[in-house]
């Protein structure tokens, strides 16, 4: 027997011998108030975010997707002031809720503004697939499930999970036109359960399909215990998402149709190749995509992210709080192991990962590909720091294998020894930090093996007064921290006057821009 089928059965059962198996309201006539609800009573809710402030805090982690950031941030706050309000007795009544609809592809960061958002504010976040319910709940899952999964990340807190945020991916998987392959049936009945969720309803915290869960509900009730808990879905927010294929040709479409009405003195002008027609999105052409006008009514915040380019992802690997480059650098640090990445291998990832077409996952299928066995051997090695330039990125194997070969070799550990020494050496008596880059390293130990001197002694003559240069720099920068690759190893004083030189023009620019600025105001 399937387990969904002895699961109808049990429940088929269960409902023979207790009449009031499944149906919570009777529950409640044997026992005293639920502890939850009393302390829904006691607690208010404050909130008190502006739109900019949650604006501020995406920026730090999602890149780009300006404008679902703003729409984002201002329906957060409308909601959750609301949420405040109602709390206060004062909601005003037929307060349409924000249920937000995120269009665009995949990997471009709609999760990530969720769960970050979510993070914020500090209240429970779920996310699904659409394409794992089914309209009876008895094969995949249930909706209900989603706001139980809430109630679970609240440790169990009522109070708590009414006010979390549940995130439903692939939507568009339950439209219940040609455009969703094999869905179409159940795809209704989905609409039609998450409906109910959106607008207002009481869903147990135990599920009926779920056996142990019902079986503690049933002795719960034999015993007279305490009645069973519900979670109110009134103020939970809904955000769902999807990639929408299809749509764009049913808006395009329309709007052609409104042209060719409207246009019968003037000829229409031709949409710019750039036109992004889902930013033109309106219920009508939901409601063609396949989606109930009840459901689409109940996403009345729609925004479109929008793919990433090359560029865009190199900055996310750069400079997101959450770029998957810090996580390697702990992920190594953890085994007292440095990294760094040159820029180039920033560029190369970032080049890479657009060629997978899957947004920012590009970016850690690529890096998962590189460092598997970086992740693996080096932790075992007496490796301490490893650069990452663009060769690693193109060739990781024969890369690893000459690093952990160079770690037998007693002379280059001997120099990579030193050259730490120099360098902490630089710092404790300046203030200022040097590294030497690995092709900076190779190229100090090329020149020490061509001629007579020591390393000491290289190091010594080529940056005996780089101390004035780099003061220079930070004076100007606030920069206190520097590679030493292998162009500076060669002609440290080129390379230190152009620094300078650049540091000037640098400063000279921010001075203009922050003129501009007061200018403006
Ligand atoms: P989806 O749009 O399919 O929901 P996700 O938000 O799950 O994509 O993106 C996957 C991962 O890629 C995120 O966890 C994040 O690390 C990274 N990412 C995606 N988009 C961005 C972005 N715009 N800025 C920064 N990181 C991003």
């Amino acid at each position: 027997m399937k387990p969904e089928d002895f699961q109808k059965q049990f429940a088929e059962l269960m409902r023979q011998h207790m009449p009031n198996f499944g149906n919570p309201a009777k529950f409640q006539a044997h026992s005293d108030p639920p502890e939850e609800t009393q302390k829904e009573e006691k607690e208010s809710f404050s909130f008190d975010y502006r739109p900019r402030d949650v604006k501020a805090y995406l920026d730090r982690y999602v890149i780009q997707q300006e404008e679902a950031k703003k729409v984002l941030s201002v329906a957060l706050c409308d909601h959750y002031h609301h949420v405040r309000l109602a709390r206060e007795g004062k909601s005003l009544p037929n307060y349409a809720k924000q249920n937000i609809l995120l269009l665009g592809p995949t990997g471009v960061g709609k999760t990530y503004l969720v769960r970050s958002v979510a993070e914020l504010i500090g209240v429970p976040f779920v996310k699904a697939d659409a394409t794992k319910f089914s309209e009876t709940g008895y094969v995949g899952g249930d909706v209900e499930d989603l706001v139980r999964e809430l109630y679970r990340r609240s440790d169990g807190d009522v109070w708590k999970a009414q006010f979390g945020i549940i995130y439903i991916d692939e939507i568009d998987k339950i439209a219940q036109s040609g455009h969703s392959a094999g869905r179409d049936v159940s795809g209704l009945g989905v609409q039609t359960n998450l409906l109910k969720l959106m607008e207002e309803t009481d869903v147990s915290a135990r599920s009926q399909q779920d056996i142990a869960g019902q079986i503690q509900a049933m002795m719960d009730f034999q015993n007279r215990r305490k009645t069973e808990s519900h979670i109110n879905t009134k103020h939970i927010l809904f955000i769902v998402s999807g990639a929408f294929e299809g749509l764009e040709r049913i808006i395009k479409k329309r709007l052609n149709e409104s042209e060719i009405g409207f246009a019968a003195a003037a000829p229409p002008q031709a949409p710019s190749k750039s036109t992004n027609y889902l930013d033109r999105v309106e219920t009508r052409d939901l409601l063609d995509y396949g989606f109930e006008p009840e459901f689409a009514g109940r996403l009345p915040v729609r925004v479109v992210c929008r793919p990433l380019a090359e560029d865009d992802l190199y900055v996310i690997l750069k400079s997101s709080e959450g770029s998957i480059i810090r996580q390697y650098k702990a992920d190594f640090a953890a085994y007292g192991i440095e990294i760094h990445f040159a820029e180039e291998a920033l560029r190369r990832i970032a080049y890479l990962a657009a060629a997978e077409k899957t947004g920012a996952r590009g970016l850690m299928t690529i890096c998962e590909r590189v460092f598997r066995n970086y992740k693996f051997e080096l932790p075992s090695s007496s490796v301490q720091r490893f650069e990452v330039t663009r060769d690693v990125i193109d060739a990781p194997e024969t890369h690893l294998k000459q690093i952990l070969r160079q770690q037998d070799n007693p002379e280059i550990r001997a120099a990579r020894n030193w050259m730490d020494e120099f360098t902490q050496k630089f710092e404790a008596s300046h203030g200022l930090t040097l590294r030497f880059t690995e092709d900076g390293m190779r190229r100090l130990l090329a020149i020490a093996a061509e001629g007579k001197n020591s390393l000491r002694e290289i190091c010594q003559n080529r940056f005996k007064d780089f101390q004035f240069g780099l003061k220079l720099i930070a004076q100007n920068t606030g920069q206190n921290r520097f590679d030493l690759d292998a162009a500076a190893v060669e002609n440290p004083e080129k390379v230190l006057s152009d620094w300078v030189v650049a540091s000037y023009r640098n400063s000279q620019k921010k001075a203009v821009s922050s003129n501009d600025g007061r200018e403006e105001k």
